[in-house]
């Protein structure tokens, strides 16, 4: 048997690339009702048959083929039947040995994804789906991060006991917190609040979850089986491989009609094990090793993707483009961005605004990996150091805003701006105007189009846990709880008066909790479930982000994403604990304010802050966000209370 190294030097010499390297973009099994096609890309076997079931997980094939080695390593067979919702797999031969494998290029398949499912595609569309569209793009947008599994799942969401943690749920109209039907749950609630972007957590097929067992099982998902198909346990029938297509694009098509765009976390990094479709199909060509040919490991999960090799870019690619187009997915959320290559990450965005149009689909993307993961060829990693080669629409979470705000993410008792930390002034300046230019330590960043603003997200504490651990940790006080609070008002304060695009974990703006674990991946639903409960406790705060979400939509100064905004940052002060940032808010977009003051100050006794010349109003404070309804003025000096953010509008002239 060949070795790894072996394979290797095979993978990466120019014959390879030059009799391998091949254009089509028909691989998988794809059916019609004038025949089917199956191609499957393995030029290191030798020979491969495809096998035939009338079931997902059992029984034996029915038909074995075999199938023809056409140009370029690619396998092909074709018939004039349409073999919708026929299960197939590929029995393939590398040096006599016979493997058994799913079909990378699955876009449907049965229950855990062993077994691929031929499928016509049209047959799987809900009824209205070639009208469906997303609500139009604006600049102005708050990203909503959500997992299926844990939205509609408590039992106080109000959704009907069978769609409980499915694809479903977000179909439902009308929930209310325990069918009270008076308090909004699911859809109405996330309308109210006013966000415009939902980002689910992976609804692709991941591993990690048995389809078949019971439904209290939970994980996050971030262990990829088959890319091209949609998770089975958020379906109502995981047996049944055209259920989980048609019931995740109702999903869509509902969120579409409910006037939200959707994004979709893609985890091309790595998958769920090393004993993929992919090692299956074409040993080793699909993963980073060593030179000693172990595999490599920056993933943190035993096996990187090798992006960088040609066709396996060219998988990523293609994968992302088919989510688009067949199920209308309004951008991508790519885990671990840094193991991916730069080269991949534009080929991609070029291929997107080619699509559907420069910048229509959002692309952003975690600029960092668990470890440096070496490339092939020279290919540049997607890393924060590399932002600048990235095109202007790939975007990054940026740490550094985050770890200003609220301290250190993996150091609990670490302070940050809101809840102690000293000497952050700066970089709280620098979040405000997307990092674009700072005095010190430019990131190269072209424009707020490139950065994330954000202070929560799946991974780590919720913003709430994080603010419990470093405000009178172990007290349950009054006094504790309002502190945190305040914090909690501020650090929202700041990062929604961003430029960049706005994002945070479901259940921020009600102080979600995960009882203070870090990393609840594979706990229980209980920990990870949306709490529709604390959801009305909390509905001061929740008001609280109603508003600044409300109000920033007022203010095109700071959701201006083009490598011109940071000019608009005309003035900016910073104090002990204090940072001021004056913008200008005029523009194409009409706003009754032509510059906007922002305070934000995190000192324990009231303050008095300078204003800038001129007749202010007061559009935001500490405790209220929606003053801008109704606004009070302000000249000279202002007063600021403790641990309060203040935004205010100068308005425009009246004209003549
Ligand atoms: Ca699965």
């Amino acid at each position: 048997m060949k070795t790894v190294k072996e394979y290797k030097e095979w993978y990466r010499s120019p014959e390879f690339e030059k009799n391998y390297t091949c254009e089509q973009k028909d691989f998988g099994a794809l059916c019609s009702e004038k025949g089917s096609v199956f191609k499957l890309w393995s030029p290191a076997a030798e020979k491969v048959t495809l096998q035939l079931y009338k079931k997902g997980n059992k029984g034996d094939a029915f038909l074995k083929i075999p199938m023809e080695r056409e140009e370029k390593g690619v396998w092909g067979y074709c018939t004039r039947e349409n073999l919708h919702g026929v299960y197939y797999d590929y029995v393939l031969s590398f040096e006599g040995k016979e493997v058994t494998s799913a079909d990378p290029w699955a876009r449907a398949c049965g229950v855990n994804g062993k077994r691929s499912m031929a499928v016509d595609l049209s047959r799987t569309n809900p009824e209205g789906w070639q009208e469906d569209k997303a609500p139009a793009y604006q600049e102005e947008n708050v990203i909503y991060e959500i997992h299926v599994g844990e939205f509609s799942w408590h039992k106080s969401g109000g959704f009907p006991e069978k769609y409980r943690g499915t694809y479903k749920a977000l179909t439902c109209a009308h929930t209310t917190l325990n069918n009270d039907g008076i308090h909004p749950t699911g859809l109405d609630y996330l309308k109210e609040l006013g966000v415009t972007h939902i980002q689910l957590m992976p609804v692709f097929d991941y591993g990690s979850v048995d389809e078949a067992g019971d439904r209290e099982q939970f994980n996050w998902g971030y262990d990829p089986v088959n890319y091209n198909v949609p998770e089975g346990s958020y379906a109502t029938d995981a047996e049944n491989g055209e259920v989980r297509i048609r019931e995740l694009k109702e999903m869509i098509q509902s969120l579409h009609r409910n006037g939200f765009r959707v994004i979709m976390d893609v985890v091309y990094n790595h998958t769920y094990s090393m004993d993929s479709c992919f090692q299956r199909t074409m040993p080793w060509y699909y993963y980073r090793t060593k030179e000693d040919g172990t595999p490599e490991n920056s993933s943190a999960c035993g096996n990187d993707v090798a992006s960088e090799r040609t066709m396996c870019g060219k998988y990523i690619l293609e994968s992302v483009l088919y989510w688009a187009e067949e199920y209308h997915m309004d951008g991508f959320r790519f885990d671990l961005m840094g193991l991916l290559d730069v080269e991949l990450l534009n080929a991609i965005r070029k291929a997107l605004d080619e699509k559907f149009g420069k910048g229509e689909k959002l692309m952003y993307g975690e600029p960092w990996a668990a470890a440096s993961s070496p490339m092939e060829g020279g290919a540049k990693p997607a890393l924060k150091e590399n932002i600048g080669l990235l095109d202007e629409n790939v975007g990054m979470f940026c740490d550094n805003l985050r770890d200003a705000v609220k301290g250190h993410v993996f150091e609990g008792e670490l302070p940050g701006f809101v809840n102690g930390g000293k000497g952050l002034e700066k970089d709280i300046v620098n979040g405000v105007r997307a990092w674009c230019k700072p005095e010190k330590g430019d990131m190269g960043i072209k424009a707020p189009s490139q950065v994330i603003s954000y202070v929560s997200a799946h991974d780590n504490w919720t913003l709430w846990d994080k603010l419990s651990l470093t405000i009178e940790s172990g007290k349950d006080s009054r006094k504790a709880i309002r502190d945190r609070l305040a914090a909690n008002r501020l650090a929202a304060g700041i990062y929604m008066t961003c430029q960049g695009n706005l994002f945070f974990l479901s259940g921020e703006e009600f102080a979600r909790t995960k009882d203070g674990v870090e990393n609840s991946y594979n706990s229980s639903r209980t920990i990870n479930r949306m709490d529709w409960e604390r959801a009305y406790e909390n509905t001061e705060l929740r008001r609280y982000y109603q508003g600044l979400i409300a109000l920033r939509k007022k203010l095109p100064g700071l959701c201006d994403k083009t490598p011109g905004a940071e000019k608009r940052i005309l003035m900016e002060r910073t104090g002990k604990n204090m940072a001021a940032v004056l913008v200008d808010n005029t523009g194409e977009k009409a706003s009754e304010w032509e510059q906007i003051y922002l305070i934000y100050y995190a000192g324990r006794k009231r303050t008095e802050a300078e204003l800038p010349e001129g007749e202010w109003e007061i559009l935001a404070d500490g405790e209220n966000s929606f003053l801008w309804k109704n606004p009070e003025t302000a000249a000279g000096k202002l007063t600021v209370s403790k641990t309060s953010v203040r935004i205010l509008g100068k308005r425009k002239k009246a004209e003549g």
